[in-house]
């Protein structure tokens, strides 16, 4: 598929340097400075390699069988622009209230090596599925797209990409469509005040940002719910790190 047509399925900007075939989600991180991201995820892979692999053995273990959820207490290292996931949680492809898609496609499920996240990620997607279910018991339900990789990381494509989605607690959910279909969506064919819902639920249940596209008249706290750019499609969620971590 030619890069000019693809670029017009995917959610997210296409990376700055045309002769990539990936495209890119450009987020705000902590630190967004390229060269302290740079020595940030030098000193994280200096400090656990091992710990990383063994992390990656032990996710190879419990991948769960389909809408089923292998719990287990998580660890977020780093940041979301330059950190690893310690003992991911793999949220299912479907479950209540939701339904997982794949941006590179558009397209249900979300891929396997695409839906690992902290445990109080995974933990928040899921109520928050629940309580979409609750609200709207006649859909459409949630479209849950990337979380981060089985141990976070840097996530490359292939097709699509992001600069944050490191540490297990970035997610990026689709906004709902006006007619109540479950398909891609856009500015000027969603549901406005139900996606308003949602942004509202996730500030109350703690989300430290909400990215949101500057054509969606979205609104929230200042500093929680931002504008920002090549996000007319979806919302970009981060919860704050735990203190435990
Ligand atoms: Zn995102």
């Amino acid at each position: 598929m030619a890069l000019a047509s693809l670029a017009a399925l995917v959610p997210v900007a296409a990376a700055q340097d045309s002769g990539t075939t990936k495209a890119m989600e450009r987020e705000p991180g902590l630190p967004d400075d390229g060269r302290e991201v740079a020595a940030a995820r030098a000193s994280v892979q200096a400090a656990a390699p091992d710990r990383a692999k063994s992390a990656a053995d032990r996710t190879a273990r419990v991948t769960p069988r389909t809408g089923t959820v292998s719990w287990r207490d998580s660890v977020a290292h780093g940041v979301a622009n330059a950190g690893w996931l310690e003992d991911g949680v793999q949220l299912p492809a479907t479950g209540t209230g939701f339904y997982t898609y794949n941006p590179a496609t558009q397209s249900p499920p979300g891929g396997a090596e695409r839906r690992w996240g902290h445990d109080r990620l995974v933990r928040e997607i899921v109520d928050l599925g629940r309580w979409w279910a609750r609200r709207h018991p006649n859909g459409p339900r949630l479209g849950v797209g990337d979380l981060s990789r089985p141990s976070g990381g840097p996530f490359h494509g292939p097709v699509v990409g992001h600069v944050s989605h490191q540490n297990g607690l970035d997610v990026d959910i689709r906004l709902v469509r006006a007619d109540g279909s479950e398909a891609q969506v856009g500015a000027s064919d969603y549901d406005r005040e139900r996606t308003q819902q949602i942004v509202d639920r996730l500030v109350e249940r703690g989300a430290e940002l909400v990215l949101v596209g500057p054509s969606l008249r979205l609104t929230g706290p200042p500093g929680v719910v931002v504008t920002w750019p090549n996000h007319d499609d979806h919302l970009h969620v981060r919860f704050p790190k735990p203190a435990a971590d």
